[in-house]
């Protein structure tokens, strides 16, 4: 079916002159609405403007523009039902075969600091969703264009099909109007549901800066959890398979910014902004775990490296240089860190792959900010490696890369915002009669750090800016205790005089018991137990200093 006319109505005009002068040379009439006709007119372009062509003027400040008729009918009518085309003879309707429309800038003007309502609502878009929608279910019919990436490929399928689109080039338009429909109305519904009680309803002319400024719009996080969450994400990849070989799993990317500050722009520098720079194809496992560890690893100032495994940091140090890092870091597991995903907060060098050569240790994932040209080059011999870069974020030092988390559970989803609270020393409250010294109070805010992002019940065993003994995932606090003992032992390290941060309060004394035992003279843990006396006063009769901090961390 030859496209003899389409309506261009554009609010981003990139690449739209390009694209109207292709269609017009393959003798295409073109349509168009105000802003649109008139640089296509400018440029020499004969185009009939919507007003003149509905015989009703755009109105009411171009909200009422191409919501007619003439313009539906000519878009909807079923070209293989002859009643349809008869009724569009009968009232003069011509049919529009193509419909190039990309919707007002909603989100650009939410992710605007101070953005009024008032703004946000004259940017929801009412007849280019329309017209998207009805072009896109009549595309056995119609051709429907959102992206102005599209449009050379699209002009080039015309050119060599006798100005025709194929019905599956049809189709596939059709899918993607309808998930740019779906993003921006989703958009809407997350902002404005999203949106405190009090925000005022807009008044008075929309061109007017009104009063009201939304408080809450210069992060894209809502400061109310909207009543119907919309989610969008682009898909990214498939990967081979899920958490396990039976099960099938996508890599997606947030795609609005409800979920994302666009982490893919590396704005925050979450894991799925990482670029891939050699190696097999990353699974579901691998990035999960990269996620981890690079999570963890950006908490950090001063150099610092995170060893990974199962989604549990199993060894992270700081130090005076990444290799130091390095060295620390795989000394508190080695058994753990073989096949783990490493990750640094700098610029890895070649000092840095001779370190992790020199001890065959085997990782299935590296991930930093950039690697110098020596170390790449070291690695390229590792063709299985897999070595991904991720821009490490202007502020890193206590937000994580989500600012929503998810939890799905079976019919639903558990949402909290993403547990970004960096204790610092100023928020200590020494509890025993010993207080820590200022090398303690250093390695207990180190080992803090590190409990964050170790599952529940998480015990840390710290000493000179490095992980000595972890603990993670047991469902009693004494036995994680127990455990982080037994793991410094087989790696060889002693505790005494060790730090320990636990990631919630200790129920009973038996935990300080037990870590006291183990050797430990200082505990960083958030109090609030109703036994909190019976644990300080055990931390007492042991000599150990030990601080609340008032902030839980747990993790599942
Ligand atoms: P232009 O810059 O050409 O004047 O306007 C283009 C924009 O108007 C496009 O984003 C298109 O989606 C939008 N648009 C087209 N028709 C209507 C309508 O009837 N109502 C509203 N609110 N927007 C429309």
């Amino acid at each position: 079916m030859k496209i003899r006319q389409a309506l261009i109505s554009l609010s981003d005009k990139r690449g739209a002159l390009e694209f109207a002068r292709g269609l017009a040379a393959q003798g295409v009439h073109l349509l168009s609405t105000g802003g649109t006709a008139r640089l296509l007119r400018e440029s020499g372009l004969s185009v009939t403007e919507i007003g003149d062509y509905t015989g009703f003027p755009e109105m009411l400040d171009g909200r009422v523009k191409t919501l007619h008729p003439k313009v539906h009918g000519g878009i909807l009518a079923r070209r293989d039902l002859p009643a349809h085309m008869d009724t569009l003879k009968t009232h003069g309707i011509p049919t529009i075969d193509l419909v190039c429309v990309n919707l007002y800038p909603f989100a650009a003007t939410i992710a605007q600091p101070g953005v009024t309502l008032a703004e946000a609502i004259e940017n929801i878009d009412i007849g280019g969703p329309a017209m998207l929608r009805s072009a896109a279910k009549n595309y056995t019919g119609v051709a429907v264009v959102t992206d102005p990436d599209d449009y050379p490929r699209l002009l080039s399928e015309m050119q060599h099909g006798d100005g025709e689109l194929s019905l599956a080039t049809r189709f596939a338009l059709a899918k993607k109007a309808f998930v740019h429909t779906a993003r921006y109305d989703g958009m809407i519904a997350n902002w404005l549901t999203g949106l405190p009680e009090n925000a005022e309803a807009p008044s008075g002319n929309p061109t007017e800066t009104p009063a009201t400024e939304v408080a809450t719009t210069a992060s894209s996080v809502p400061s109310r959890f909207p009543e119907c969450l919309q989610l969008a994400f682009d898909r990214a990849e498939i990967l081979r398979y899920g958490e396990n070989a039976h099960q099938r799993a996508a890599f997606y990317r947030d795609a609005t910014p409800l979920s994302s500050h666009s982490s893919h722009s590396g704005r925050t520098g979450g894991i799925a902004a990482y670029r891939q720079l050699q190696g097999k194809e990353l699974s579901y496992n691998n990035i999960a775990d990269a996620d981890a560890a690079w999570e963890c690893v950006k908490c950090f100032t001063t150099p610092a490296c995170v060893i990974v495994k199962h989604a549990n940091p199993c060894g992270v140090a700081i130090a005076g240089q990444l290799v130091q890092a390095y060295e620390k870091a795989f000394q508190t597991d080695p058994a753990s860190a073989f096949g783990g995903i490493l990750a640094f907060n700098g610029e890895v060098d070649l000092d840095v792959i001779d370190a992790i050569n020199a001890r065959k240790h085997f990782v299935e994932v590296l991930v930093a900010p950039a690697f110098t040209a020596e170390a790449k080059t070291a690695l390229a011999a590792k063709t299985n490696l897999r070595v991904l870069t991720v821009p490490l974020p202007a502020t890193h030092a206590g937000d994580t890369g989500h600012t929503l988390e998810f939890k799905r559970i079976g019919g639903g989803l558990l949402v909290q915002t993403a547990d970004n609270f960096a204790v610092q020393a100023s928020d200590l409250k020494c509890v025993t009669r010993r207080a820590p010294t200022a090398a303690q109070v250093e390695d207990l805010l180190f080992a803090e750090r590190v409990a964050r992002f170790v599952k529940s019940n998480a015990i840390v065993f710290c000493g000179n800016g490095m992980t000595l003994g972890v603990g993670a995932g047991q469902m009693s606090r004494v036995d994680s205790t127990r455990i982080a003992g037994i793991k410094a032992r087989n790696a060889g390290l002693t505790l005494k005089g060790s730090v320990v941060a636990s990631d919630a309060f200790f129920p009973f004394r038996d935990g300080i018991d037990t870590l006291a035992e183990a050797g430990a003279v200082a505990v960083i843990q958030p109090g609030g137990s109703v036994r909190d006396d019976e644990v300080i006063a055990a931390a007492d009769e042991h000599g150990i200093a030990m601080v609340f901090t008032g902030i839980r961390h747990f993790r599942h």
